[in-house]
């Protein structure tokens, strides 16, 4: 597939493929296969015109890719953003297949963007949006052939939006068409902090397998949104100083550890970082090389890259973003002992509840949060053993271990599939 002349520090896609490279020829992937899972199966491009509400129209891009569906539908957020382009979805899209398969649950990867700057619409306008496009898109989405999420600049109202059209236009109520819904309308107890949650259950099986003490240890959290937000909340609850946060607006600091609670109740009330009480604001360029023994980034893709990766700070980075490490970092953080859990591992609790939605949708049947969490931990603790364990037997780190299993199981349940011809 021919992918525009960009290097992998700045284009996704291109990062996905340099690590899926490495994997494939560290499991000794058959070329036909190596050709198969490198492509996106299916990508949709849709116009969105859209009337505002001045009255003119204007019509948005949207975009949906289906990476590969071996395992079972495609499954993946859908973004809302200024800057969502092809190459983004199609690695966001191809990483959400390499995570499904880490954690083991029976979807495929997809991922949708649409290029748009939510903030700048009003609810209205987001609604009629997200209404056109999921009409576009309704002939290839359903609980069977691909179920989107909230991601980036999404949420649950915009998910009951997709369910209701997706309803709508099939004549009856399918809930199972999406996940990420609020509670009532086929939402699961535990999704909204699945991925933050996640987050945490992994830091720590991490911290005890690498010894690094969790007792004074310092976090720094880059990202504000329901996963930073979340990911905050809980290391602060857990004891763990969290000496920095951030925003799109700003990145603020406390090297005693910020009043988590006080920062999210500002940000709720202004929508913004900028002055939130006693912290000091620094530069957002610099915050990832602030001290700290864990770091969390939570926010967009190639946020460490070979400008800033001889200077990070932390022991252990643990992935609250998709793709926020380009592959030049990897090898300089490598390099310098500082471990890195990879998103298709560490953000998998969010796609994990995801799953367990649509199951309790297809049962009718609704579980408690305590089980939620329960099966959520299990999955995620044992996919941290089984990408560990293939990272060490492979004398490689995390994310060539994770990106081999991911790979493994896909290759395998391709085989057994066979090819329809
Ligand atoms: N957007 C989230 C991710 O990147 C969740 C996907 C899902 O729940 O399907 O993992």
């Amino acid at each position: 597939m021919s992918v525009p002349a960009r290097d992998q520090e700045s284009n996704p896609f291109e990062a996905m493929l340099s690590r899926f490279r490495v994997a494939a020829e560290k499991l000794g992937l058959e070329d036909g296969l190596f050709e198969i899972l490198s492509r996106p199966d299916t990508e949709i491009t849709v116009s969105i015109p859209v009337q505002l509400d001045s009255g003119g129209y204007q019509v948005f891009t949207g975009y949906r890719v289906q990476h590969n569906r071996a395992m079972g539908p495609a499954k993946g957020g859908i973004r809302f953003a200024p800057d969502v382009n092809i190459d983004e979805v199609r690695a966001l899209a191809a990483w959400m297949t390499w995570k499904c398969a880490v954690v083991h649950v029976p979807f495929g990867g997809g991922k949708g963007g649409v290029i748009c700057d939510p903030s700048k619409l009003s609810q209205r306008e987001i609604e009629a949006l997200t209404r056109r496009y999921t009409a576009a898109l309704c002939d290839f989405i359903g609980p069977e052939q691909d179920v989107p999420a909230p991601d980036i600049g999404t949420n649950e109202q915009i998910m009951a939006w997709i369910m209701d059209t997706y309803s709508m236009h099939h004549g009856r109520t399918v809930t199972s068409c999406v996940t990420g819904k609020p509670l009532g309308l086929g939402g699961s107890l535990g999704r909204v902090a699945a991925t933050g949650r996640g987050l945490m259950t992994i830091l720590k099986v991490a911290a005890e397998r690498f010894e690094i003490p969790l007792n004074n240890s310092k976090a720094l959290v880059q990202g504000f949104g329901n996963v930073g937000g979340t990911a905050a909340q809980l290391l602060h609850e857990m004891g763990i100083k969290v000496v920095s946060v951030s925003d799109i607006h700003t990145a603020v600091y406390n090297e005693n550890g910020l009043d988590i609670p006080a920062l999210l109740e500002h940000t709720k009330a202004t929508r913004s970082l900028v002055g939130a009480p006693n912290c000091d604001e620094v530069p957002r360029e610099s915050q990832l090389e602030l001290p700290c023994d864990f770091l969390i980034p939570a926010a967009t893709e190639n946020q460490i890259n070979s400008k800033n990766a001889g200077r990070i700070q932390a022991k252990l980075i643990i992935e609250g973003a998709n793709g926020p490490t380009t592959d030049n970092a990897d090898r300089i953080l490598e390099e310098r002992g500082i471990h890195c859990v990879p998103d298709i591992l560490a953000n998998a609790g969010g796609v994990t509840v995801s799953y367990f939605e649509w199951v309790q949708d297809r049962l009718g049947y609704f579980w408690s949060e305590d089980l939620v969490n329960e099966r959520q931990d299990e999955i995620m603790i044992r996919a941290f053993g089984e990408v560990a364990d293939m990272a060490e037997k492979n004398n490689t780190n995390l994310r060539i271990g994770a990106y081999m299993l991911g790979i493994e199981r896909v290759a395998h349940y391709t085989r057994l599939r066979g090819l329809y011809a």
